[in-house]
């Protein structure tokens, strides 16, 4: 592969690695696959050079990941006795969650993410727009000159699967295919982690999806809908059934821009967002205290559901117009 121009903050992040001894790697909250592949990764890789990591987030690992060799060690956790705190896969510290703390007594924090509305909240930020941050930490690993071996190609392929959904998103370019294959030369199976991850959902959380397409709105191309509390309690489901509900819809040939307001908690809705190439979700996410990227994106409102949904469809009908 050729060598692509290194950028500062890519260097800079090495010299730092390269010196470390102890780091806190984090997560962001709710994790998906290239939260914990980007994780786990970087671990994995820093362990070959005697590096002691510590995985932190605030959330717990869903079971679909936890196939992945080191996921039982994640705690929601923030420690400061470290060399570096390397935050992966996270455009803004909210997405940290309740473990964030600003005070690090000096401790340098690292910022990895391709996320396009990621707001530089490290001393040190790499952002750079790849379809996963899976393939950032794969050229670091290589900077650092570790071999890839099957855990750390493992971790990282499942991330490059994930946010690709499979090798189908438009930011899957030649490059993204060529990181597979490097990884799964490492030894990585993609069959195996096709299987684990998208192999995944349980027939509660299909009646719930039941439950919430019988409501289904549409009106110009926007498609929304919503699971409240009193639906996940009556599916018995997490919130995290929810999941993959914003795929689907973007599969619909009539749908421009796909919406799933879910009622996390009460007065506190999670939102997610699709899009064809030609609306860019990303800002309205951005807008409304969140982010992403241009097809795919969402925040997290502190309303009750009808107000939010109000205010983001009014959000996407001007980003539409
Ligand atoms: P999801 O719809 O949960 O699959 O998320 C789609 C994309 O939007 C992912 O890249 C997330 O990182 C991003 N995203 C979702 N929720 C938020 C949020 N509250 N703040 C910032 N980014 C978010
Ligand atoms: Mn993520
Ligand atoms: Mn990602």
């Amino acid at each position: 592969m050729s060598e692509r121009p290194k950028s500062r903050a890519r260097a800079e992040i090495r010299t730092l690695l390269e010196r470390a001894r102890r780091v806190l790697i984090v997560a962001h909250v709710e994790p998906d696959g290239d939260a914990i592949g980007a994780t786990l990764g970087l671990a994995w890789a820093l362990r070959r050079r005697g590096v002691s990591c510590t995985l932190a987030c605030a959330h717990p690992v869903p079971d679909s990941l936890r196939f992945l060799p080191g996921s039982e060690a994640f705690a929601p956790r923030w420690r400061t006795d470290e060399d570096a705190i390397v935050v992966l896969d996270t455009s803004d510290t909210q997405r940290i969650g309740e473990i964030y703390r600003d005070e690090r007594g000096g401790v340098p924090l690292v910022v990895i993410d391709h996320h396009v509305t990621n707001l530089r909240f490290g001393d040190v930020n790499w952002v750079e727009a790849r379809a996963s941050t899976c393939e950032l930490v794969l050229d670091l690993v290589g900077d650092l000159g570790v071999p890839l071996d099957v855990e750390i190609a493992a971790c990282l392929l499942t991330g490059v699967v994930t946010d690709t959904r499979g090798f189908r998103t438009r930011n899957t370019h030649a490059a993204t295919l060529a990181a597979a294959m490097t990884l799964m030369d490492a030894g990585a199976s993609l069959g195996d982690i096709m299987d684990a991850v998208f192999r995944s959902r349980s027939i509660t959380t299909l009646r719930l999806w039941g439950v919430a397409l019988e409501r289904l709105q549409h009106e110009d191309g926007i498609a929304w809908l919503e699971v409240s509390q009193d639906d996940l309690r009556r599916a018995g489901a997490p919130p995290s059934a929810a999941d993959g509900l914003s795929n689907l819809l973007s599969e619909v040939r009539e749908v421009d821009v796909a919406v799933v307001l879910r009622e996390v908690r009460a007065n506190v809705v999670d939102v997610s967002m699709r899009s064809t190439p030609r609306v860019d979700v990303a800002a309205v996410a951005l807008s409304l205290g969140g982010g992403g990227h241009r097809q795919a994106s969402g925040c997290l409102l502190k309303l009750p559901l009808p107000e939010a949904r109000e205010r983001v469809l009014d959000a996407l009908r001007r980003a539409v117009a």
